[in-house]
């Protein structure tokens, strides 16, 4: 009963795991997962400890092991993106270290056809869809936002100038309104006008940076789709919104060394992430005081976490040996959330 009642308490926050496969070159290598069960177990070995030390079993929602499809991940987000269009505010996260994925789940490999396709597009693809399916009795306007953070800066990604210039955060308890309004924000009307918007925005995170990797890993990436749906019938209006969110990399970096602006981006990323486990961790326990001032990425996204919203953390993980304190590292803090 206790169980039940706990989980009807955190039902609006999912974590589900995902564990990506050898890349090719490294097959036949040992995998710290050791075991995978059917209802969300997983059985992690801890190279470094001996004996009954040497294994935890975690739980989730779901844990999708290394041949688990993009389709088949997409079946068990579905329901969650039905319900932007029901007026919820949804936020998907990818948290996990640089190269387990997080991109992978998220947009899809580099250069993806339909089949690879990852949450972003499917996600937009069904927005569309369902919209078509009601559109006699609902007419719905989509719009899209990108952002990233980085530095505890808010920066458009959807600029025509690929603009460096700060943003400003408002807090809004407006179920409409928006957190970056300077940010640009484009009508979109079909699934490959997003695709287009992306692909600006993909180009413009590329700007000022010599690989887009060093820097995508080090930055927090938000697509924004919000979405108002007129009732005909009444005349009423409502509001949804879908916070697509690729994280920066949650790897640990070793303070002896590295120093100066590497040191600093490191500091904002893991006050960035901390703070958003914490956002998560305060709602789940229905907290009067949920500390959403403590970063950047926790004030975007503040109207979306709390109140009528519902939340998923896709947790990556890379199966090697060697990333192995990594891997409970994420393993830990996507316990602490879900
Ligand atoms: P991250 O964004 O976390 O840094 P990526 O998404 O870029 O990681 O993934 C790292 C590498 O692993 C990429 O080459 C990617 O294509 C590959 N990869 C990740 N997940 C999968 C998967 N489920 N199946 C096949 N390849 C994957
Ligand atoms: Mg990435």
């Amino acid at each position: 009963k206790l169980h039940n009642e706990l989980q009807e308490l955190k039902g609006n926050i999912r974590v589900y795991c995902r564990i990506r496969p050898f890349l090719p070159g490294q097959a036949g290598k040992q995998s710290v997962i050791e075991y995978i069960g059917e209802n969300g177990e997983l059985v992690v070995l801890n190279a470094s400890k001996q004996g009954k030390e040497g294994r935890r079993s975690f739980k989730f929602n779901k844990v999708y092991g290394p041949t688990a499809t993009q389709a088949e991940v997409f079946v068990d987000t579905q329901p969650l993106i039905q319900s932007v269009l029901d007026g919820y505010n949804v936020c998907i996260f990818a948290y996990g270290q640089t190269g387990s994925g997080k991109t992978y789940t998220m947009t899809g490999p580099e250069g993806a056809t339909e089949k690879d396709w990852g949450v972003n597009y499917r996600a937009l693809n069904d927005l569309f869809r369902i919209s078509q399916v009601r559109k006699n009795t609902f007419t719905y306007e989509i719009s899209v936002q990108m952002m990233e953070i980085y530095n505890e800066q808010v920066r458009d990604l959807l600029s025509s100038d690929g603009s460096q210039k700060r943003l400003g955060i408002v807090s809004t308890s407006q179920p409409n309104g928006l957190a970056v309004p300077d940010a640009c924000i484009q009508v979109v009307n079909s699934p490959s006008d997003v695709l287009e918007l992306m692909d600006i925005g993909l180009k413009n995170r590329a700007t000022g940076s010599t690989a887009l990797n060093e820097r995508s890993s080090r930055s927090h990436s938000i697509v924004t789709i919000h979405i108002r749906a007129v009732d005909h019938k009444s005349g009423s209006s409502s509001h949804g919104s879908l916070h697509l969110v690729d994280l920066a990399g949650s790897e640990r970096v070793d303070r002896s060394e590295v120093t100066g602006d590497r040191l600093k981006e490191a500091q904002h990323i893991n006050k960035s992430l901390s703070a958003l486990g914490d956002v998560i961790t305060a709602l789940a326990q229905k907290n009067a005081h949920v500390p959403y001032r403590n970063s950047k990425l926790t004030q975007v996204l503040q109207s979306a976490l709390g109140g009528h919203a519902k939340t998923l953390m896709f947790v990556q993980l890379n199966p090697e040996v060697t990333s192995c304190s990594e891997t409970i590292s994420t393993l830990k803090f996507a316990e602490r959330v879900s």
